[in-house]
């Protein structure tokens, strides 16, 4: 028998876990979203964070730009959310048209409210944690919502070998690092990889974040392995579903995530775990 690890039910926990906070601090953590154009699965995001906003007992505010909108208005929209105290976290929702340049973007948010942790400042400061240093503000959201599910299942990282296929900077590396300094043992796949069956049947805990429906077939996992699926894919029906072939994996594995209900929910619980974060600093608490 399989572990199911529910990621909704996590994640109405850390939201609930959240507003008893906020109700016991008498402080209102406060997120900005902006997007830029109309892209549905975006909208989708966008609309589900603000939600989980609301039932957090956060303030939120999105702002929908048209896809015409200047990299300089932009820059001015972000500017001024910068300057407001009663916003902690500012997050635009990617992809962006591409007549703006991501980079510009992502550089021009603090670092202090960078809820998504893209920013470079951010991202450094992942890169340079020695073991034993205090934990971050800000950690990237969907790698933690990976480790966050790990430890509210009580599956320990230390000495195992974690397989990553996916090195982006949004979930494979930054993911990769995090596991690292819990004394894990890591090897990232990528699609230049030769001989990932085998790389992948070598894995304690296997990460799949690659964007390639049902990527992960059971012969590629190891008997009693955990499995994280970040994948998010349409199959041709416009039904969600994962990097990993779940109906034909489950059975091998000790325990694992679906699609959706996985790490997808959990990673608007970690973006509302950094806000909160934010506005406690804020707020000198
Ligand atoms: P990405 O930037 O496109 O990166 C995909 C990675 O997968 C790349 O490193 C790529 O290798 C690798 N790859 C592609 N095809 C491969 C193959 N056949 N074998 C091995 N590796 C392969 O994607 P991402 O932003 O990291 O997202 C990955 C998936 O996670 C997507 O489905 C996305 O929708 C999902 N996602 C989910 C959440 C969530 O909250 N659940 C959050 C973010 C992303 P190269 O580097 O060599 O190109």
């Amino acid at each position: 028998m399989f572990t199911l690890i529910d990621g909704r039910k996590i994640a109405q926990d850390i939201r609930e876990e959240l507003k008893k906070e906020v109700e016991e601090l008498g402080i209102k953590p406060g997120l900005a979203v902006i997007m830029v154009g109309e892209d549905p699965a975006s909208a989708v995001y966008v609309r589900n964070k603000g939600i989980a906003c609301e039932k957090a007992g956060f303030y939120h505010e999105t702002h929908n730009l048209t896809e015409h909108t200047s990299e300089q208005e932009l820059v001015g929209l972000i500017n001024d959310l910068a300057a407001r105290a009663d916003i902690h976290g500012i997050l635009v929702q990617l992809p962006l048209p591409r007549h703006i340049r991501e980079n510009v973007i992502i550089n021009t948010i603090p670092p202090v409210k960078d809820v998504d942790c893209f920013h470079p400042m951010n991202l450094g400061k992942l890169f340079a944690k020695k073991k034993g240093d205090a934990p971050l503000d800000i950690v990237p959201c969907t790698p933690a919502a990976c480790i966050e599910l790990l430890d509210r299942y009580e599956i320990s990282l230390s000495g195992k070998n974690v397989v990553v296929v996916g090195r982006s900077n949004i979930v494979g590396k930054p993911l990769s690092l995090m596991m690292l300094d819990r004394d894990a043992t890591i090897t990232i796949c990528h699609s230049k990889t030769g001989d990932m069956e085998n790389k992948l049947k070598e894995a304690d805990i296997l990460v799949a974040a690659v964007g390639v429906r049902h990527l992960v077939k059971s012969h590629m996992v190891k008997e009693g392995a955990v499995v994280i699926d970040v994948g998010m894919n349409r199959d041709e029906n416009g039904k969600l579903a994962g990097d990993v072939d779940f109906e034909s994996v489950k059975d091998k594995t000790q325990a694992i995530t679906p699609v959706p209900r996985g790490v997808g929910p959990m990673t608007i619980a970690m973006l509302l775990k950094n806000t909160m974060k934010m506005a406690k600093k804020a707020n000198n608490l």
